[in-house]
């Protein structure tokens, strides 16, 4: 099957707000297995829309919009659509009362008038309930094709997508679709291509698919069949297969992030992390911190941005300052060993390094990043060359993506 996305807004076309749904959408089309191959984006206009869905309409299976189902004189999506498909529009008393308790319950006021256009809604549609906001979706078929329809908020569209039209568009397609996501850092999204091209060009059910991801990259592994269990007995040899090729750079499988992984590894060892960060000013606490539960393995960190604090608080010798200078093997290891001291952890991680945009002091280059991780054990150090070229935002995002990836390799017990 084949959909389209139309995004309606003029504030999209404006630049003023990134077509985030789009994105949002298409992932979620591309798991359940459902081609997409063109996304447009029209302004609050009732001609140039009535345009985007008779195009849309003949190369397309699955027409999804999103935005302009509000109560506003700007809405005009439903209007258009059922204008276009020639359906008429009724009044569901149903969605009516339910957006009538919820101004009354969540924001403690009468509905105004104009919301009630909110109920109204396609002849003999399906009703896609909105309990996060007020604008109801739906969608309907006409002449083959299915037109889907959610708001534009993102957190509600996202809710809809999930709870709503994934489970319909499901139920358009016989069987189930199920898909694996084999996580991967430190092999770039072409090398992992190359060494997949294979299994890549010869399978059709199930597939695999590369996607690059900041500092990372992802390859998804889906299958269809009659059921659940079916599909998995597709995948599962498929999965092991593309382990043993990319061997360890493959750091988990449906796993949400590599300090997700880093952070299971530590609980399950009994574990704590503490972090020294200087060009990573925080990141890499604060991605510890946004796991829920991280106050039982990252006891905390020190953002010793300054040499006044590598010294003062982390206890990292002058000498070492002035005869390395703060980006060196010495001082990151005096910052991993002063941290772990300071915070009391099993392991303590350090970042020093050049976020750019010009060479430091020193003469070393952007992205020149060393990271130390200390333990019982001793002290490791690795001298890195992050996300160079790609600006200051990337070599700290990659720094703190390395560092997370020192810390898995070292409690695997896995080559540096
Ligand atoms: P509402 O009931 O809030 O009016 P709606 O379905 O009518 O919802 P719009 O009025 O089109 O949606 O958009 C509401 C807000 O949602 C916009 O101000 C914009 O910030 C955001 N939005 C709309 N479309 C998108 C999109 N495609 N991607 C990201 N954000 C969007
Ligand atoms: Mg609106």
């Amino acid at each position: 099957m084949i959909a389209e996305l139309i995004a309606v807004g003029t504030e999209l076309l404006l630049g003023n707000v990134a077509n985030t749904d789009a994105q949002m959408v298409s992932e979620g089309l591309s798991t359940l297995g459902i081609t997409v191959h063109h996304h447009t984006v029209v302004g609050d206009n009732p001609q140039r829309l009535t345009e985007a869905l008779e195009t849309a309409r003949k190369r397309a299976d699955i027409i999804i919009t999103t935005g302009g189902l509000g109560p506003t004189y700007d809405d005009l999506t439903k209007q258009t659509i059922c204008r276009a498909f020639g359906r008429e529009m009724e009044l569901h008393q149903d969605i009516l009362e339910e957006i009538r308790s919820w101004f009354e319950t969540k924001m403690g006021k009468a509905m105004p008038e104009n919301n009630i256009q909110q109920a109204m809604l396609p002849v003999g549609c399906t009703v896609f309930a909105n309990p996060v906001g007020t604008a109801p979706g739906c969608a309907f078929q006409e002449g083959g094709v299915h037109v889907l329809m959610l708001p534009g908020p993102p957190f509600e569209c996202q809710y809809m997508f999930e709870h709503q039209a994934a489970p319909y568009l499901e139920r358009l397609t016989d069987g189930v679709i199920v898909s694996h996501e084999i996580r991967i850092f430190g092999m770039g999204e072409s090398a992992v291509e190359e060494a997949l091209r294979e299994p890549m060009t010869q399978l059709t059910n199930p597939t695999l698919a590369p996607y690059a991801k900041t500092n990372e990259c992802m390859v998804r592994a889906t299958a269809k069949a009659a059921t659940r269990e079916a599909a998995e007995d597709l995948l599962r040899p498929l999965v092991e297969q593309v382990k043993g090729i990319l061997g360890d750079v493959v750091y988990g499988v449906d796993v949400d992030s590599l300090e997700a992984v880093v952070s299971a590894l530590l609980r399950e060892r009994g574990l704590t992390l503490s972090a020294a960060e200087s060009c990573t000013g925080g990141l890499i606490a604060k991605r510890m911190t946004d796991l829920p539960g991280a106050s039982k393995v990252f006891r905390g960190g020190v953002v010793s941005y300054t040499n006044g604090v590598k010294a003062g608080v982390l206890g990292v010798p002058d000498a070492l300052l002035e005869q390395y200078g703060a980006v060196s093997e010495p001082v990151a290891r005096a910052m991993a060993e002063g941290c772990r001291r300071a915070c009391g952890s099993d392991l303590a991680v350090s970042v020093t390094g050049v976020a750019g945009p010009d060479k430091d002091d020193w003469g070393n280059e952007v992205g020149t990043v060393y990271i130390a991780l200390a333990s019982r054990e001793g002290t490791l150090c690795k001298r890195l060359s992050c996300g160079r070229g790609r600006g200051r935002g990337r070599v700290r995002t990659s720094a703190a993506h390395n560092a997370f990836d020192i810390i898995r390799r070292t409690l695997l017990g896995l080559p540096l």
